[in-house]
């Protein structure tokens, strides 16, 4: 499997450090506001990420933090009159509960910053023992760049030129503009915790660090995040690793590319701007991660609300050849022999598979995934249509489970019944009222309704065949015809 190394800049083997598992971490968020569509397509990117390593057989654990203590959300308690642990609070449960939504797995691990002081602290120790921080007399302590010989190794820079580009900050306690704060110290009103250098808090890229530490161990497998955080962050957390432990923080590091809304950049100015929640009270989780997915995790992605319309279009496709296939093994006949056809659509289940694992081996190349699986879908579209009422039961039944397999590596569920189950138990008074039925099956209900509709209509007698739709559509559902027949289901 190949992935592609931002430290490197090239694709290598994935090489796990324990063979059959991989140890991942992936930046999370700073708890102050919703999450916007931008880092969402970020956590969308390793979730894949993550449940194809799944798929493929490794074991992986996976670990990402909340950031619930920062300037952002001190500002925002300040700003509202509420305590920066309310804040915190309330904006990781809205982020936990939006990602549920999403469709994104929990992480295995979840450390919160202010959990984690003690080993942020023993860290800080460390450095400034090996000579590679030191306290100044304001109470903070800062990393210093100079100490570490390797610095700029993962996003490439290097300190001399960026100095010459660089104003040099104001700040004249830290001996290199580059130094970066390990530990801030508490301002008056300020959340903090006591230590060898007065009371403060952590800085940012100390977090992650000592966190991957404690709970993983370094190396890690896999680093992620979005292309934003290559510098400073993480450039900051490898930095230390290096000179805390000796020893890299990871092996692959991996960055999702921006999030444009327009073809322009997303900004509360120009009032383009999206949270995850705003999209996700409009449109299905999966149709966004249908369009997310439709680009691969290290392009700039455009999004459009007139892309995701299609989008849902789309996703309903997939949804029902999905449905259709288990509805046609349930109507099949005791199946015979295969004949050309059914073993035509068998061809095609394990080509799509291999396709998808193929385009998937690729560093992640989800727009080529999706493909593969759009490609069943229109094979199987083609035998359904085909066979009409003698298909394969067997055979339609591993056209769905691939459909459902493959799928469900995108983080998209499809329904594992023809659709049957859920129908409303409402169907049988209509058809009582409309098709002179007599049992309580909704099931048989609407295959009652739909006969009398198709007689109905047949007859001329537009009154019966109206109040029918009418009341089907009352009841949320939709009349499908297909080549075996037609069908009610639940509108998506
Ligand atoms: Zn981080």
């Amino acid at each position: 499997m190949l992935v592609y190394n931002t430290q490197t800049h090239k694709k290598e083997e994935l090489v796990p450090i324990e063979p059959g598992k991989i140890r991942m971490y992936v930046c999370g968020p700073t708890v102050y506001d919703q999450i916007h569509i931008g880092n969402a397509r970020t956590f969308l990117a390793f979730d894949v990420i993550r449940r194809y390593l799944m798929y493929k057989g490794y074991q992986v654990t996976f670990a990402q933090n909340l950031t619930d203590v920062d300037d952002k959300i001190i500002n925002r308690a300040n700003e509202t009159g509420r305590t920066a642990a309310e804040v915190a609070e309330e904006c990781s449960n809205a982020f936990i509960e939006q990602m549920h939504r999403f469709g994104v797995l929990d992480p295995d691990i979840r450390p919160r910053a202010t959990h984690e002081i003690e080993a942020m602290q023993e860290m800080i120790v460390r450095l400034i023992d090996a000579g590679h921080a030191y306290p100044v007399p304001s109470g903070d302590v800062y990393f210093s760049v100079r100490s570490d010989t390797s610095y700029g190794i993962l996003s490439g820079r290097d300190l001399d030129q960026m100095r010459a580009g660089e104003r040099v900050g104001v700040n004249d306690e830290k001996r290199d503009p580059f130094d970066f704060a390990l530990w801030k110290a508490a301002k008056p009103g300020e959340p903090s915790w006591p230590s060898p250098w007065g009371d403060g808090r952590p800085g940012w890229h100390t977090e992650c660090c000592a966190m991957i530490h404690r709970y993983l161990g370094t190396p890690i497998d896999i680093h992620g995040g979005g292309a934003d955080l290559v510098f400073p962050h993480h450039e900051n957390e490898t930095a230390q690793a290096m000179c805390a432990w000796d020893t890299a923080l990871a092996n692959t590091w991996m960055h999702t590319g921006m999030l444009r809304v327009d073809g322009e950049k997303m900004s509360k100015s120009l009032g383009n701007f999206y949270t995850l929640k705003e999209v996700l009270d409009k449109y299905p989780a999966g149709a966004v991660r249908l369009l997310m997915l439709q680009t691969h995790y290290r392009a700039p992605l455009d999004f459009s609300f007139e892309r995701l319309e299609g989008v849902a279009g789309t996703l309903e496709r997939l949804q029902t050849c999905a449905r259709n296939l288990r509805w046609a093994a349930e109507r099949s006949p005791q199946d015979g022999e295969l004949n050309d056809a059914d073993r035509a659509l068998g061809r095609a289940i394990d080509a799509a598979r291999e396709e998808f694992c193929g385009q998937m081996d690729d560093d992640f190349n989800t727009a080529g995934g999706l493909a593969a699986i759009f490609s069943l879908v229109t094979a199987c579209n083609t035998y359904l249509a085909e066979a009409a009422d003698d298909t394969s039961t067997a055979v339609c039944l591993r056209a769905a489970d691939m459909l459902g397999e493959l799928a469900a590596v995108m983080g998209i569920e499809l329904s594992r019944s023809a659709g049957d189950d859920d129908l409303p138990v409402a169907l049988v008074d209509l058809a009582r009222e409309h098709a002179g039925y007599e049992g309580d099956s909704a099931s048989d209900a609407a295959d009652a309704l739909l006969a009398a509709r198709q007689e109905a209509r047949a007859a001329k007698n537009w009154g019966v065949a109206d109040a029918i739709r009418d009341g089907i559509t009352v009841l949320g559902l939709v009349v499908e015809d297909t080549a075996a027949g037609a069908r009610l289901h639940r509108k998506e």
